[in-house]
């Protein structure tokens, strides 16, 4: 079972990796995209952190729905409102249980990832964080290790497609050879997950 403290290390985990890998994220978002991934994401899974260590919610839901609000408040790119919807969604759908099973994890997390696709309506192959969640929650049932694994393979897949949603989209063809910053961080995200469990 997986309590509220499980959730804030999954939150933390992201926090540090996102921050480690900046750099990275913002330099795939140059070719196709703004330059902005990376700090983008940094910004507000920095905000993330500080705002569960300050109302410290004591439930799993409550910790993601925070998160997500938070993420929809300070991050002012595509991306903020994405990850926001999906981490909203996902503690919405996890109730207000003290814990809540694997199997009530992936149930959850699959919600939130179709409102995602629902909000920005990409789907599979259309190099978008999409490509990198969807494979993630498919594998899930099998365990954190082969989300994850599931989740890197789908970011690094998205560089032979052309973008089909959001501003790479708008290069066309030029989208082409390049992964997608968006995927990528995706990835970094079911990372943490499987670092929380462990
Ligand atoms: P912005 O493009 O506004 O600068 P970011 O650089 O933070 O925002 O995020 C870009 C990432 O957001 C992309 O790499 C892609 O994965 C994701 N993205 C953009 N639009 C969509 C969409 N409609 N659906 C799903 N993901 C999207
Ligand atoms: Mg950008
Ligand atoms: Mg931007």
């Amino acid at each position: 079972m997986f309590d509220a403290d499980f959730f804030r290390r999954w939150m933390t985990a992201t926090a540090a990796s996102v921050a480690r890998e900046a750099e990275r994220l913002t330099a795939l978002d140059s070719p196709i995209g703004d330059a902005d991934h990376g700090s983008n994401l940094q910004r507000g899974f920095t905000a993330v952190t500080a705002t569960l260590e300050k109302e410290a919610p004591d439930t799993p839901g409550a910790v993601l729905t925070l998160a997500g609000r938070q993420l929809i408040s300070t991050v002012g790119g595509a991306s903020g409102p994405l990850y926001g919807t999906l981490l909203r969604r996902t503690g919405k759908a996890l109730g207000e249980a003290a814990e809540v099973s694997a199997e009530q994890l992936a149930e959850a997390l699959r919600a939130g990832v179709d409102a995602v696709r629902t909000l920005g309506g990409a789907a599979p192959g259309d190099k978008t964080m999409i490509d990198a969640l969807v494979p993630a929650v498919d594998a899930l049932g099998d365990g954190f290790a082969a989300a994850r694994a599931a989740a890197e393979e789908g970011a690094v897949a998205t560089t032979p497609l052309q973008a089909r949603k959001g501003r790479a989209s708008y290069l066309g063809e030029r989208s082409i050879g390049h992964q997608d910053p968006g995927a990528t961080s995706a990835s970094l995200l079911i990372a943490a997950l499987a670092e929380a469990s462990e």
